[in-house]
C-alpha cells in the first residue's frame, strides 16, 4: 500500500506547492481523497496512473478540493475510460458535477456514480471498507477512514479438502471468518486457517478542512497513518477558529488523544512560506509526524 501526498497546499496554489489531494494505491488500483486544480499534473509527476482511478473521495465544496475534477474527467473521457467512477462526496454531489460537466460542455463516455455520504461506513470492498466521518468546518465537510480488513490467517487447502469440504463458496465463507455446516458437521475457521499467520488490517484517517475539536477523535482511534490539515501555525490560530480550520499544534494535540502511530501534516495556507515549523509545532505533543511536501510517498 503506497500513499502520495499529491499537493499540500490550502485555498490557492502557491508558488512552492500544489493544493491538496492524497491518492491511496492499494491492491493495483488508486484511490483519490479530494481533487483540486493541479491534479492531473501532480499524477503525472509521480507516475501515477489516473486511469486505474476506482474513486474519489470528496471532502466538501470548497473551490480548494474539487476545481480539478471536470479536467480530471475530461481527460479520463479523451482516454477512452470505459468504466464507472464513483465520487463519493456530501449530500448534493450529483448536482455539483453535473454543474460541472455542463460548465465545460464536457460529454463523458463513461458512467460516472455519485454517491451522497453520511456518517457511517459507505463503502465495503472484498479487502477494505471505507468509513465517512464529520468534520467541524463552516460547510458540511467529512472526514474519511480506509480500513484493509483483517487477515485471520493462510488458508490451507489440504486440510479443507482432508475435512471434505466442498471447494467453492463455502472455503471463502470460512477464509472471511464464518463458520459453515457440511451435512450435519459444523466447521470453524480455526479448522483450515493457519492463524498464527493473522494480520492485523492498516487504518488510515484523512481529516480534511476542521476546527480540530475532539468530535472525531474518537473514530480515528489508533490509526497506522493519520493525515490531518493543518492550515496554520500557532500565531494564526484566531484566524484558524474565525475560518474553522486547524493548526499544526491542534492536529499533533488530536493525533496523541487518538493514539495513532503517525501523523502527516497537510493543507499549508500559502500565508506561511516554509514548511518546517509546523512539525516543530506539532511535536510538542506528538513525536512521529511529518509536514509533508508535494509528491512525498508513505509506503505502509
Ligand atoms: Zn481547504
Ligand atoms: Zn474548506
Amino acid at each position: 500500500m503506497k500513499l502520495t501526498v499529491l499537493g499540500t497546499s490550502a485555498s490557492t496554489p502557491s508558488k512552492e506547492r500544489s493544493l491538496s489531494s492524497i491518492v491511496l494505491n492499494f491492491k493495483g488500483l488508486n484511490y483519490l481523497f479530494d481533487c483540486p486544480e493541479g491534479t492531473q499534473r501532480q499524477m503525472m509527476k509521480a507516475k501515477i496512473s489516473y486511469m486505474k482511478i476506482q474513486s474519489i473521495f470528496l471532502s466538501h465544496f470548497h473551490g480548494d478540493h474539487i476545481l480539478g475534477l471536470p479536467g480530471l474527467i475530461a481527460t479520463m473521457s479523451m482516454h477512452q475510460r470505459d468504466y464507472p467512477l464513483f465520487i463519493f462526496g456530501p449530500k448534493g454531489v450529483k448536482e455539483k458535477i453535473h454543474k460541472a460537466l455542463d460548465l465545460s460542455l464536457l460529454k463523458v463516455n463513461f458512467e460516472i456514480k455519485a454517491i451522497e455520504v453520511k456518517q457511517g461506513k459507505i463503502l465495503e470492498e472484498e479487502n477494505f471498507s471505507i468509513e465517512a466521518f464529520k468534520l467541524n468546518h463552516d460547510v458540511p465537510c467529512y472526514g474519511y477512514i480506509f480500513k484493509e480488513k483483517d487477515t485471520l490467517g493462510k488458508f490451507s487447502r489440504e486440510k479443507a479438502l482432508k475435512l471434505e469440504i466442498p471447494e467453492g463458496p463455502l472455503w471463502s465463507q470460512l477464509h472471511k471468518g464464518k463458520k459453515i455446516k457440511v451435512g450435519k458437521k459444523t466447521f470453524k475457521p480455526e479448522d483450515v486457517l493457519d492463524t498464527s499467520k493473522k494480520k492485523t488490517g492498516k487504518k488510515i484517517s484523512f481529516v480534511f478542512d476542521t476546527l480540530a475539536d475532539n468530535s472525531y477523535s474518537q473514530k480515528i482511534k489508533e490509526s497506522d497513518l493519520l493525515f490531518h490539515e493543518s492550515t496554520f501555525l500557532e500565531k494564526l490560530k484566531d484566524r484558524a477558529k474565525e475560518t474553522k480550520h486547524s493548526t499544526a499544534k491542534q492536529a499533533g494535540k488530536i493525533a496523541e488523544k487518538s493514539k495513532v502511530k503517525k501523523l502527516i501534516l497537510f493543507h499549508f495556507s500559502p500565508r506561511h512560506k516554509e514548511t518546517e515549523k509546523f512539525d516543530i509545532e506539532a511535536r510538542e505533543f506528538f513525536g512521529n509526524v511529518i509536514a509533508s511536501k508535494d509528491l512525498e510517498e508513505i509506503e505502509i
